[in-house]
């Protein structure tokens, strides 16, 4: 089968690497892909948030199914245009990517369905979003009400800090005219990854990731500066019982509301002591724990995604190995601040790729056959092994192997997991 992949970071490289190796897979082609990808399939350029120019091109070069990466183009309606034109798509419509876009939908599922999930509250005035931080005390968290990667939430120390957070908002900072005030819920976050073709659910993983810039957990928030899957704290009792208090009520409740939700359910989850609760959701795979999951996958991964397109889920199951994998990201420095492009990246070729380690690019171009970081995140090395221990070493192995000075990453990716709990 013909198959088209939108987006063009680490994620889009590790589904296309895990596509590719499933026999099903005729030609591959990832739009507009990196220099990693290019490796796996043929990149195209397209603007992928147009549904007009998506639908054309799926068209045009008799596509089969079309795996959407990225929120942009979900958020923008491109499944509902591939779908009405009779495609097979996967990623959710426009009306249940609100589960991401929107917080406040999410809230409102969440107290529709009974999910457990901090207390909030929605003001679409300074002053009495003020006036209830007063009330409320502080810590507290305060959110820009819709998309604003990730740069849109405070979790305040002090009243002071949210007020000034709630005035930046409602001066226009993120767009919005809205802001959601939370409860802070305390414990250790953790990521559970669930397929759902809009009536049957089914769970592929679990991850923790690494938000920080710096060693430790400390400097500023980013994309995701490594992760690994699966992540410990979230056992068997725990997933079990985010199904039953979390996960399938959403679904029924979306199918309720007539917005079936085709794709993956990504939970942010807080995690404390045997209960969890809902941070939030997104809508697509996250980036880097989607290149720790497709490691674990590997080919498998296109009949899990084809069997949630086409409604199969209730048939289908995970063939899992009792395996573990850690991702590293090489981000170039300033990130996520302002940084240069166009630093060569040496050291690639001496590596040995396999099912066991994988760079998987994020931000790369290829320029007279040199690599050079084009983008903030550059690449995602992964390991996978018998055990975290095992995934670890290999990741840094791989990056070990990357000469690239203007380049950093962090030395501590999976800390947590392997001081605690092995
Ligand atoms: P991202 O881009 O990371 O998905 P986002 O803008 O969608 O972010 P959230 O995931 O809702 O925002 O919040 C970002 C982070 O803020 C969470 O990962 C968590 O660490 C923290 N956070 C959010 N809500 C709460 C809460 N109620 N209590 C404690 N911490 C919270």
């Amino acid at each position: 089968m013909n198959i088209l992949i939108l987006g063009g970071g680490g994620r889009e490289h590790a589904l296309a690497w895990a596509i590719r190796q499933n026999p099903k897979c005729d030609r591959l082609i990832v739009a507009p892909g990196n220099a990693g990808i290019a490796g796996v399939a043929d990149c195209a350029e397209l603007n992928i948030n147009s549904r007009a120019d998506v639908l054309e091109f799926a068209q045009d070069n008799a596509i089969d199914f079309v795996v959407i990466g990225p929120e942009a183009p979900l958020a923008a309606g491109v499944s509902d245009a591939l779908r009405g034109a009779g495609f097979l798509v996967f990623g959710p419509s426009q009306a249940a990517a609100e589960l991401e876009a929107s917080k406040t939908f999410t809230k409102e599922i969440c107290d529709a369905c009974g999910a457990p999930t901090a207390a909030w509250a929605r003001f679409t005035d300074a002053a009495s979003a003020r006036d209830h931080v007063t009330a409320q005390g502080a810590p507290i968290v305060i959110k820009a009400d819709g998309l604003a990667a990730g740069k849109g939430v405070t979790v305040a120390e002090t009243v002071a800090q949210a007020h000034e957070a709630i005035d930046l908002i409602f001066d226009g900072e993120f767009g919005d005219t809205s802001v959601v005030i939370e409860e802070f819920m305390t414990g250790e976050e953790a990521s559970f990854f669930v397929l759902c073709d809009g009536r049957d659910c089914l769970p592929i993983g679990t991850a923790q990731d690494h938000k920080r810039a710096g060693e430790g957990d400390t400097g500023p928030n980013t994309g995701g500066m490594g992760a690994y899957s699966p992540a410990p704290v979230l056992n068997e009792a725990l997933q079990a019982q985010v199904m039953d208090q979390i996960i399938r009520p959403t679904i029924a409740e979306m199918s309720r509301r007539n917005s079936p939700f085709q794709g993956i359910l990504y939970a942010g989850l807080m995690i404390e002591g045997d209960r969890a609760r809902l941070v939030e959701y997104n809508v697509r795979f996250g980036d880097p724990e989607c290149q720790a999951l497709m490691i674990r996958l590997g080919a498998q991964a296109l009949d899990l995604l084809l069997a949630c397109a086409a409604g199969r889920l209730a048939e289908t199951s995970v063939n899992w190995a009792d395996d573990h994998a850690l991702t590293v990201v090489m981000a170039v420095n300033g990130y996520p601040g302002p940084y240069k492009k166009g630093s060569i990246i040496n050291g690639l070729s001496r590596v040995t790729e396999s099912s066991f380690e994988m760079i998987f690019h994020a931000g790369t171009s290829e320029e007279n056959g040199q690599v050079t970081a084009s983008g903030g995140r550059v690449l995602a090395c992964t390991g996978r092994g018998a055990t975290l221990a095992e995934a670890h070493a290999r990741a840094y192995r791989l990056v070990d192997a990357i000469d690239w000075p203007e380049g950093f990453y962090r030395r501590d990716i999976g800390w947590r997991a392997l001081t605690s709990r092995e």
